[in-house]
């Protein structure tokens, strides 16, 4: 084996320690190797099925650097770590995707720069540095807009539909009582579909991007994706395109997630890029050769990456906890459909709208995969009695 090589017996770091570092922890006992996660929560998802979990917040740079010492490379699930912990730590240990990929995600205006700069078109935008700032946004953009923090928004969070001057004024004054720094007025864009691409790169260049999903949200939460997306040819290729120039602009050495609105004539516009397996990608564990965290593992180990190929429709739904009840009633019923595959992270509390698993319905199309996942997820609810109860 190279020296660029982790191979297999080799210890795989996750900073982060919710279901995307559980599920490539998963992915990466299936290989033989051995992994450490860092998370502030102990046993948690990912501290559950890895081998040992240091218990510290993300910000603690010591614990970081007792993690890098136990394991060969790292990786993070989760996108808010410090990217100046990352960089910290790249000093001492191999970590993919690198710190300045993790900076321009976690910077709507910088990643917003960044794509176009690689000529990927992403919806109009304004940076608003003060309240004088808004009148020119309102002009140059236009209206309806969505008012956007820089940084640290995520499911809808931090973010702002406004009509009017009045409801931008407003935005404005809520979110700059959170956040001190710029805000992003971006147009609101008339979107006929939400899409996304899971693609992986390894640090030779070479490139692979899955099928594009079509997520549909609920509350801002991703509650389904369908895959193949029910788009032409023409756009699958693009959006995968799109993805592929994207990865390999960054220079990314790991697994991204690419969120993308699909436009009535056809134009996709870059929203979000996660520097992560993702959320939408979860649907490649039942359907796909291979997962978006094996592929990820893959990149991050310097190993040639699998393929991609969808073996099955599917469709993905989201299990959110309800505030309920920290039981999962009904599994039985919804297995009874022997196509649906049950996906739970161990969480204890299902507190409301937080992600306690997914399934997957398979099926001979997607039609027929959307009915199996709903009538599935029918089944399952939340409630208070304890295990063994009556
Ligand atoms: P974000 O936090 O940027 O991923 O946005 C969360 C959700 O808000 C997206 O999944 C879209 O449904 C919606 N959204 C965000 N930006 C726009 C936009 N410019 N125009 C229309 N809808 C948007």
């Amino acid at each position: 084996m190279g020296d660029s090589i982790i191979g297999p017996g080799s210890t795989i770091g996750i900073l982060g320690g919710g279901q995307l570092g559980r599920m490539l922890a998963m992915e990466a006992k299936k290989m033989g190797y051995r992994v450490v996660t860092l998370d502030p929560t102990p046993d948690s998802p990912c501290g559950q099925v890895a081998d040992e979990q240091i218990v510290a917040s993300f910000d603690d740079v010591e614990a970081a650097v007792t993690l890098a010492g136990k394991c060969d490379v790292i990786t993070y699930e989760f996108e808010n770590v410090a990217a100046s912990v990352v960089e910290q730590l790249e000093k001492i240990q191999m970590v993919h995707p690198a710190s300045h990929i993790l900076r321009f995600t976690q910077n709507r205006v910088a990643e917003k720069s960044l794509l176009r700069e690689l000529n990927i078109e992403v919806a109009d935008f304004d940076v608003i540095r003060g309240q004088d700032d808004l009148e020119r946004a309102g002009e140059h953009i236009g209206l309806p807009a969505i008012l956007k923090t820089t940084s640290g928004g995520y499911n809808g969070k931090g973010q702002y539909i406004v009509k009017d001057r009045g409801q931008a004024l407003s935005a404005y004054q809520r979110l700059k009582m959170s956040s001190v720094e710029e805000l992003v007025w971006e147009r609101f864009v008339p979107f006929v579909k939400e899409v996304s691409v899971i693609c992986a790169r390894t640090s030779t260049g070479e490139v692979a991007s899955y099928p594009v999903a079509e997520n549909i949200h609920r509350d801002n939460i991703l509650y389904m994706s369908i895959v193949p997306a029910q788009i032409s040819p023409a756009t699958e290729r693009k959006a995968r395109e799109i993805a592929e120039t994207i990865v390999s602009g960054l220079g990314v050495v790991g697994v991204i997630g690419i969120e993308m609105f699909l436009m009535e004539d056809g134009t996709l516009l870059v929203n979000e890029i996660a520097p992560r397996p993702h959320n939408s990608g979860h649907y490649t564990l039942d359907a796909c050769q291979a997962s978006q965290f094996e592929q990820q593992l893959r990149a991050i180990c310097g190993l040639p990456l699998a393929s991609t190929a969808l073996l099955s429709p599917v469709v993905m739904i989201n299990i959110l906890g309800e505030g309920l009840g920290n039981r999962l009633d009904g599994v039985e019923e919804a297995l009874k459909d022997p196509n649906i595959k049950l996906h739970l992270y161990g969480k204890i509390e299902a507190k409301a709208k937080r992600k306690m698993g997914h399934l997957c319905a398979l099926a001979e199309s997607v039609v027929e995969a959307i009915e199996r996942a709903e009538m599935a997820k029918s089944k399952l609810r939340w409630c208070n009695m304890s295990r063994g109860a009556v």
